[in-house]
């Protein structure tokens, strides 16, 4: 495979790096181009080791934004990210996206066959992939596929249903068993049912790591063990959610009162 030499520069990270899954922002800016004002804005916070973080605000607020930070997909612009007391920004790109697991809003899978989006590296043996797939309940579409996990899947994932791209990163990341989880959860074309196994499922395969929900619906996230609340870029609440829920005057409070109302309308 080729890649852009200048995605594999930098340093190597310790092989078994992160152990502990220790997330810390340091005055974090980001900022999609130079001349706009930052995404996300002066964030400094720190994510314990399993902690189960819920990421809320509306629409713009910079939740995805976050992701793109730690997957560095777009750079800090002022401050770092740490994860296990290393600054992630010296990491050879490929190197940190392979010790991160994520499961983007809307998941773009790379053209190539079921087999190498799940193991570039043909790392695993099929039995191996054969068993991720089925823990992501992926297994029966993979067997009915003309070549099953040779199968190619279409530059962009067009073969396979948004929720179906999920749950591909799903397996990937319980292929490699990765310390810390990102998940962005879909707002269109993923029927509760789906979401609601992705949620039941990272908590299955991912009880001793530290996850990283960005919900949609607040219901979600109402078991992590903190909220962060996003609002213009800006972290405005950090706590456990019984806490957010009784500052009334809150953001939290605000936001749930809404999500209410509004399922009350429907
Ligand atoms: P949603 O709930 O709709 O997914 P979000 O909280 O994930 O929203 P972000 O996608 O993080 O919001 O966007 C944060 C801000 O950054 C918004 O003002 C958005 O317009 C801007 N933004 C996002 N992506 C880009 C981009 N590629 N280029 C320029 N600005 C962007
Ligand atoms: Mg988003």
């Amino acid at each position: 495979m080729q890649l852009p030499r200048e995605r594999w520069e930098g340093d190597l990270p310790p092989q078994n790096w992160p152990i502990y899954g220790r997330i810390r922002f340091v005055g974090f800016e980001l900022r999609y181009r130079p001349e706009l004002a930052p995404a996300i804005r002066n964030l400094s916070v720190e994510i314990e080791p399993g902690e189960r973080i819920g990421v809320v605000g509306r629409t713009g607020a910079g939740k995805s934004t976050l992701l793109l930070g730690l997957f560095r997909i777009v750079e800090a612009s002022a401050g770092r990210i740490e994860i296990d007391g290393m600054d992630i920004r010296n990491f050879a790109l490929e190197e940190l996206r392979l010790k991160i697991g994520i499961i983007p809003q809307d998941p773009v899978v790379f053209s190539g066959s079921v087999r190498k989006n799940l193991d570039p590296f043909s790392a695993h043996s099929d039995e191996q992939l054969w068993e991720v797939l089925r823990r992501a309940e992926l297994e029966t579409l993979v067997r009915q596929m003309p070549s099953d996990l040779d199968t190619p899947i279409h530059e962009g994932g067009s073969n396979l249903s948004i929720g179906q791209r999920q749950l591909l990163c799903l397996a990937r990341a319980i292929l490699r068993q990765n310390r810390i989880l990102l998940l962005d959860e879909a707002t269109a074309s993923v029927d509760v049912s789906t979401d609601e196994f992705i949620q039941r499922t990272i908590r299955a395969e991912f009880a001793q790591a530290t996850v990283i929900t960005i919900a949609h619906r607040l219901n979600t996230v109402m078991d992590c063990d903190r909220i962060m609340v996003l609002d213009a870029g800006r972290l405005v609440e950090f706590d456990r959610p019984t806490v957010l829920l009784r500052r009334s005057q809150g953001a939290f409070a605000a936001l749930w009162r809404e999500e209410q109302g509004h399922s009350r309308m429907l």
